[in-house]
């Protein structure tokens, strides 16, 4: 295999299942060095750091739902990584129900961490990243957000919409202002994938099938080869772009 990520470092948030463990092993068969990060699933995220080998430089833990834990997983990471990440993926996400009908503080509270999860951590993340990649002279941020956020969500997830419609905002806003500067940000926007935030039941996913013109959910490793050819700065100039992955099942 090529190895256009070799000399690179990258934080893969949400790295211990689905997208961004894939992401964190596909970087690392490219020659990246990758730090990890879980949550409650921390262990998980440990044992791909032991399966990946010594292009893994750790698995950090934080729990993105709480204010200013971005910061503090960047600072942790940056410690990991020597001081220099080239690479940041923001990937962490939730796609929590947010009905109508919930009471008035559940929603409150569905709708603020949905948002600190899926935005701030982001924001977050993003601002501590940008002056360090700046004075090394660049860097590239990639986010994964939703088709849900440019074509909308169903009603019992309103917030995750609106959560993933920003961060297309927040990139296009990066690679707009900070590409003089050398900083690449790109934004995926894929529809159903293949994980444990996609449909489980068998009929829930025929029904998803059904409406994908091509017959099939995305499997992880698609959205981790996107993030790797964006990342290998092979097409720089998609700066600012938010790449569509699903199937044609809404097509801009
Ligand atoms: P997943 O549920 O398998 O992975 C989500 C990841 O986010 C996990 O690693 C989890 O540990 C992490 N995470 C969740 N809450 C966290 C918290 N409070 N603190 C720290 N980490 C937290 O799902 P996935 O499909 O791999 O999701 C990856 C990204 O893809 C997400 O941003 C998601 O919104 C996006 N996406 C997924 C789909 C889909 O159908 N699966 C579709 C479009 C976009």
């Amino acid at each position: 295999m090529s190895r256009p990520l070799a000399g690179k470092r990258a934080l893969i948030t949400g790295s211990s299942q689905g997208v961004g463990l894939a992401t964190a092993h596909l970087f690392a068969q490219q020659g990246a060095e990758v730090i990890l990060h879980g949550n409650q699933t921390l262990a998980q995220a440990e044992q791909a750091a032991r399966d990946i080998g010594s292009n893994a430089l750790g698995a950090l833990k934080a729990d993105l739902s709480a204010p200013g834990a971005g910061r503090g997983l960047y600072e942790a990471a940056l410690e990991r990584a020597h001081g220099r990440i080239d690479i940041l993926v923001n990937n962490a996400g939730i796609h929590w129900a947010t009905p109508l009908d919930a009471s008035d503080t559940e929603w409150d509270n569905l709708w603020a961490t949905t948002l600190q999860v899926n935005l701030m951590a982001v924001a977050d993340l993003c601002r501590a990243a940008l002056p360090g990649m700046v004075a090394a002279g660049g860097g590239s941020i990639i986010n994964i957000a939703s088709r849900a956020g440019y074509r909308g969500e169903d009603r019992e997830h309103m917030a995750y919409g609106a959560s993933k419609g920003a961060v297309l905002s927040l990139t296009k806003t990066i690679a707009r202002q900070w590409g003089a500067d050398g900083i690449y940000a790109y934004a995926l926007a894929p529809g159903w994938i293949d994980t444990r935030m996609g449909p489980q039941a068998e009929a829930d996913r025929e029904r998803a099938r059904a409406e994908i013109p091509i017959g099939d959910l995305a499997q992880p490793g698609e959205i981790a080869a996107m993030c790797a050819f964006l990342a290998s700065g092979a097409c720089r100039s998609a700066t600012g772009s938010c790449i569509d992955i699903n199937g044609a099942s809404y097509v801009r």
